[in-house]
């Protein structure tokens, strides 16, 4: 018996989710008292995972996956989840690991929860917490099926190192699967780093008065090394591409540190950065409601404050 997870890659790199659902799987193994067990296609960087404590690698290198499909791969893990006799699956909560969590669950009849932000209470019964009402609330949810899928919450368990040098591997063969899905397209979003994987966001709202200003706030996030992103008028105007819009009816944000500029704190933007750790505020109005949701606030001219922001950052 052992944990598995899987651990999605790009480029021949992983990401930093899955060094995060590694971390988690190797928690809930010790818990358990059992073995835990990656699950990698097309990937190469084995050496990165040894600091993440896993027992074993299972590679598969196969051209039939070398795109994303939820079918394809979630008929891959189920394969192995049989011949490794494993209960559990931990993903990230990346896009395509939704898709597959969702796909693996119908395959293997498991129940499958998402954002998760904790080990389990209990094993027996399996009592997990994850966040509900777009990262307001908690709830504890006992699975009670037998084999289950566990997909956590970006940046809420953390990469934890624990080192592990006697890794073993194991090369996997998978049989082609036939799939009704066909990948047409890619577009990768531009920009050096995506929103999804940020450790820092710089959003600005309607604040920054056109898209002419946008200079200051790509040299900040540059400075930082940081994602862009924007609220929903400022996209849907067409100042920014609506790949950068966040909130309820746009990308969800975890990031450690999101900074917002100009941007009023409407619940609706709100909604999408809940579960980003440390929020600071850059607003000229003191009422704004942003600065409710606020672990630190600057009340000033976004033109004046930007600035000398990244003149500082810089001298840094
Ligand atoms: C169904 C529905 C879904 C929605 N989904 C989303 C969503 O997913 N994401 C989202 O963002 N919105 C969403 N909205 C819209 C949301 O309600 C707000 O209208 C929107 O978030 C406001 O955007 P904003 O803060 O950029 O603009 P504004 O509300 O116009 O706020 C601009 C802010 O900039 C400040 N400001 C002005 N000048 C300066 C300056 N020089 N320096 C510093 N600060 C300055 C102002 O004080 C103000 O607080 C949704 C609305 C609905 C009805």
């Amino acid at each position: 018996m052992s944990v598995l997870v899987y651990l999605e890659s790009e480029n021949n790199k992983f990401k930093k989710s899955s060094y995060e659902a590694l971390s988690y799987g190797k928690g809930l193994a010790d818990k358990m008292g059992v073995q835990v067990c990656g699950v990698v296609i097309n990937c190469s960087d084995i050496e990165s995972l040894k600091a993440y404590g896993p027992d074993k690698i299972l590679k598969i290198e196969s051209q039939d996956l070398s795109a994303f499909s939820s079918k394809k791969y979630a008929h891959a893990i189920a394969n192995i989840m049989k011949s490794e006799n494993a209960h559990i699956v931990i993903l990230s909560s990346t896009p395509d690991s939704k898709y597959l969590g969702a796909h693996l669950s119908g395959v293997t009849d498991s129940s499958f929860v998402s954002n998760v932000v904790e080990l389990p209470e209990s094993i027996s019964p399996f009592t997990i917490k994850r966040t509900c009402f777009t990262n307001k609330a908690f709830s504890l949810t006992e699975i009670i099926s037998d084999t289950k899928i566990i997909s956590i919450a970006s940046n809420s368990f953390g990469v934890i190192e624990n080192s592990n040098d006697s890794l073993a591997e194991e090369e996997i063969d998978i049989k082609s699967i036939d799939s009704n899905q066909r990948i047409l397209n890619i577009e990768k979003e531009s920009g050096s780093v995506t929103i999804a994987d940020a450790e820092i966001v710089v959003s600005a709202g309607r604040g920054l008065k056109g898209p002419e200003n946008w200079e200051m706030i790509e040299t900040l996030a540059e400075t930082l090394g940081a994602a862009t992103a924007c609220s929903k008028p400022v996209s849907d105007m067409g100042w920014r591409p609506h790949s950068e819009h966040v909130g309820q009816t746009g990308k969800p944000v975890s990031s450690n540190l999101y900074i917002a500029i100009g941007i009023s704190g409407a619940i609706q933007h709100l909604a999408g950065i809940n579960s980003s750790k440390v929020k600071v505020v850059i607003n000229n109005d003191p009422e704004a409601p942003f600065f409710k949701a606020a672990d630190y606030g600057v009340i000033g001219d976004a033109f004046e404050v930007i600035p000398s922001l990244i003149e500082k950052l810089k001298a840094r």
